[in-house]
Order: C-alpha cells, then sequence, then structure tokens
C-alpha cells in the first residue's frame, strides 16, 4: 500500500489518550496509526520532530454572514479558523425571511464556494413556523440541532427574537424525537434582562461593567435551571451555549447524575477576560456578558473536573458602532487563538492534560452533534483533520486587518498550531504564512442522510 501523507515521530493526542508514533493518509482519511517501522511507504513525510499532533478543533459555535458578506465571511473567516488549527466550524445560522430548507441549500452551496474547512449548520428557531418547518428540516437538510434564543429584548441592535418557554418546550417535543436531536439554549431570563437593563440604564452609567451587572449571573442560572427541567420532562439533550455562570457546570453535573442529556459550553473569553478588566470598553460587550475574577475561577474549575463539556468561540465578525455599551454589537472573534489560548493558559499554565482538551475540542462537539467518529478523533476511518501544535513557541496575537474584535491583541501565548491538515490536505503551514488560503474546498457536514450513509459507506 501507498499512502498519500505519513506524519511521523509525533506525539500522538486525542480524547482517550496518547501514544508516540505515525500517522498514514489518504485519501483524506486516516488509515494506520502505530510505530513509525510500521508505516507502508509515502508519496510525503513529515517528521514532526515529537511535536503534538491532535485531531483539529471543532468549533461547534460560531456565527458568519451576520453582519458582512457570507460569501466574504465564508473566506476570510474559514482561513483565520484554519490558521488556528479549527477543521471543522457548526454556524448558527438563522433565516428570517421564508423557510429553512430552501436556505439551507443556498447558504450550503455558497460555504462550499468558499469555505477552506468543513463547515455545518445549526439552525435558530426564530418564529413561531420554524417549529412546524422542523421536520422537513430534518428530512431535507439532515440538521437535527436547533437553537433557542433568550435574552434579546425587541428591538435589539442585531435583529434577533427571544424564544418565549413555549418555542423551546415544543422545539424539545420534536427533536427528542430524532436520533442526533438537540436543542441549544442561549440561557438569560429575557423578562429580567428587559427590567435590569432599564433600571441601570437609568443610573446614568456607561461602563462595560454597567452593562454586565444588569444582566447578573443569577439571570443567567435561573434560565439554565429552567431549561434543565425542560431537557428532563421533554428527555431532549439540552446543549447550554456560551456559559459565563460557574454555577452552571455544577447544575448541569447535578442533572446528569439524574439522568439529564446536559451539556455546557464555554467560551474562551469568559475564561481569560473580565468586564473589570482596565483595558476594556464597550466594544467588548458580549451576550451574555465578560463577568468577574469569581465567575471565571469557577468556570476553570469545570474545565479541569469534566463537569464544562465543550468549548466553542462564539465568533462572530462585526463592525462595531463605537457608541454606547447600551447599542453596541455584541460579540467578538477567536478563531484563530481559541487553540493558543487553551494552550497557554488550560495546558501550560493550569496543568490540563491535552487529551482532556481534545475533549473538549473536537471529541466531544463531535459526539453532541452527530460528526463521531468521522470527526473528531485520530482513528483509522476518521477524516485526517488534523492539526501539529508546537507546545513551546511563543507568540503575540496580531490581528491587524482582520474583521470584529479582538480581545487578546498584543497577548504573548505559548503553544501554537503549525500545521493544520482538512481531510488530508494542507490548509495552514506556518513555514509558509503567505500562501493563498485554498478557499471553496470545505464541505457541508450536515447533510441530508442519504448522502450521510453514502459518505459513511464510502469511508469503509
Ligand atoms: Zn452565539
Amino acid at each position: 500500500m501507498n499512502v498519500d501523507l505519513i506524519i511521523r515521530n509525533a506525539r500522538l493526542v486525542d480524547h482517550s489518550g496518547e501514544q508516540h508514533g505515525s500517522i498514514a493518509i489518504a485519501n483524506g482519511r486516516i488509515v494506520a496509526i502505530g510505530a513509525d517501522e510500521t508505516m507502508p511507504d509515502a508519496e510525503r513525510v513529515i517528521d514532526a520532530g515529537g511535536k503534538v499532533v491532535m485531531p483539529g478543533v471543532i468549533d461547534p459555535h460560531c456565527h458568519l454572514g451576520v453582519d458582512y458578506d457570507y460569501d466574504e465571511d465564508m473566506r476570510t473567516e474559514t482561513a483565520a479558523a484554519a490558521r488556528g488549527g479549527v477543521t471543522t466550524i457548526l454556524l448558527f445560522a438563522r433565516s428570517m425571511n421564508g423557510p429553512y430548507v430552501p436556505f439551507y441549500r443556498e447558504r450550503r452551496a455558497r460555504g462550499e464556494a468558499a469555505s477552506v474547512i468543513d463547515f455545518g449548520f445549526h439552525f435558530g428557531i426564530q418564529r413561531e413556523e420554524h417549529l412546524d418547518e422542523i421536520d422537513d428540516i430534518v428530512e431535507h437538510t439532515g440538521v437535527q440541532s436547533f437553537k433557542c434564543h433568550m435574552g434579546y429584548e425587541p428591538g435589539n441592535s442585531i435583529g434577533i427574537n427571544s424564544s418565549p418557554d413555549s418555542w423551546v418546550f415544543a422545539a424539545m417535543q420534536k427533536a427528542a424525537k430524532l436520533p442526533r436531536g438537540v436543542v441549544s439554549v442561549h440561557c438569560e431570563n429575557t423578562d429580567l434582562v428587559g427590567l435590569l437593563k432599564k433600571q441601570m440604564i437609568a443610573t446614568g452609567r456607561e461602563d462595560l461593567a454597567a452593562y454586565t451587572e444588569s444582566r447578573p449571573v443569577y439571570v443567567e442560572e435561573e434560565a439554565i435551571a429552567r431549561m434543565i427541567r425542560f431537557s428532563e420532562v421533554t428527555g431532549c439533550p439540552l446543549y447550554v451555549v456560551h456559559t459565563t455562570a460557574a454555577n452552571g457546570p455544577r447544575m448541569a453535573a447535578e442533572a446528569r447524575n439524574r439522568g439529564v442529556d446536559v451539556t455546557i459550553e464555554t467560551c474562551p473569553h469568559y475564561l481569560t477576560r473580565t468586564a473589570y478588566d482596565e483595558d476594556l470598553g464597550p466594544t467588548a460587550r458580549i451576550s451574555p456578558p465578560l463577568r468577574d475574577r469569581e465567575q471565571l475561577e469557577g468556570l476553570w474549575e469545570g474545565m479541569l473536573n469534566g463537569q464544562i463539556g465543550t468549548l466553542g468561540t462564539d465568533h462572530v465578525p462585526f463592525r462595531k458602532n463605537g457608541g454606547p455599551v447600551w447599542t453596541e454589537k455584541p460579540g467578538v472573534v477567536s478563531f484563530a487563538w481559541e487553540l493558543p489560548l487553551m494552550l497557554h493558559f488550560a495546558v501550560n499554565e493550569r496543568g490540563m492534560s491535552l487529551s482532556r482538551l481534545s475533549e473538549l475540542n473536537a471529541a466531544n462537539p463531535a459526539k453532541q452533534f452527530g460528526l463521531f467518529p468521522q470527526k473528531g478523533s485520530l482513528s483509522v476511518g476518521a477524516d485526517a483533520d488534523l492539526v501539529l501544535i508546537d507546545l513551546d513557541l511563543e507568540q503575540e496575537v496580531t490581528h491587524e486587518s482582520g474583521k470584529g474584535t479582538c480581545l487578546y491583541e498584543g497577548w504573548k501565548l505559548r503553544g501554537w498550531p503549525v500545521l493544520t491538515l482538512s481531510r488530508g490536505e494542507v490548509v495552514f503551514d506556518a513555514d509558509e504564512p503567505a500562501s493563498e488560503p485554498k478557499y471553496g474546498r470545505g464541505q457541508c457536514v450536515t447533510v441530508p442522510d442519504a448522502e450521510r450513509e453514502a459518505r459513511l459507506a464510502a469511508a469503509g
């Protein structure tokens, strides 16, 4: 057997553990893993020099084509993701006009023409009629993951419709019957947020912390508790997106002990930034908000003790309006730095094992959204979505001409991806920083069942 590529002399790490050796790739898939001397001949051999090879990051949470043109975002942002060792992204997409099936077909085709890496979709429940579309969506798109928003009051700066409890509950009733069904919820008590915001604006404060204090952590905790109850009653898996509350992972762990299927996601910014950081202003508005040191440390506990299930970037490129915090658009970008931030702060500073990191950023997101084991692990038959990591490389974060708000400009981080492979093809090489990104080679991973089965059959 002659294979396309072998990466040898590597520290091979995934969620299940690690070994030293080689990984062989043919036709975009992993075909062998083992000792260096057992490998077949290859067209190309990369000597990893003992560096780490892990499954590429699967980012289950991002928003593209919201403020900038979708095609353009799919080019620029997936190229940034590839530089950050990300090989699959899942977009929380919203169709405000018309049904989701034609929307999916259009977004998928445009994505496949532009994206550097693989991508897929979750769909937002934005109108009551979307609930009636779920059967159609499942049949014609393969998407079985639905998102409900909370905490956005009418007239908000980005046009999101919050779900009343009845929409969330009805979505859960439907998704509970699906093999890969899951409902994601942005947990903040919408009513309470509206009230507390009015009270805070009346004080005249316009600082970043005022925004945070207008949406205190209990509005999130209260909503998480309610959604866990809904999940328990309906039997629908619950995915709590962008958790900022240290109690979130604890509540979820307690619920899982009762048999409730609930997963907590958090984001790199809630682990590295607070609303009280002196260099941050209104452009660091995020929804839900950056919190304080106590919540941040509590989240790290959940990262290290296993109570947090996944990491998502919530990457969203916005042209910030530079206005006061009350009218600023919420969201930041971090495709390119989630992995370096975690290598620096989780692995190098807090002693997290690389295997646990791989569980958080690859295996668990893949399992949650029906992509495992084709994605998210180093195993024979899996897609060769890989990242080669230099744990000792120290570099500064620079965003310069990039879109959106970066909260880490100038930070010196230790541990960076140096090579990213998407289905066996190099999509980022630190030794060739000027090479043109491979636009249009990404594949949609959320596909109708027949197509999904054909792909799995081809994989053997
Ligand atoms: Zn989001």
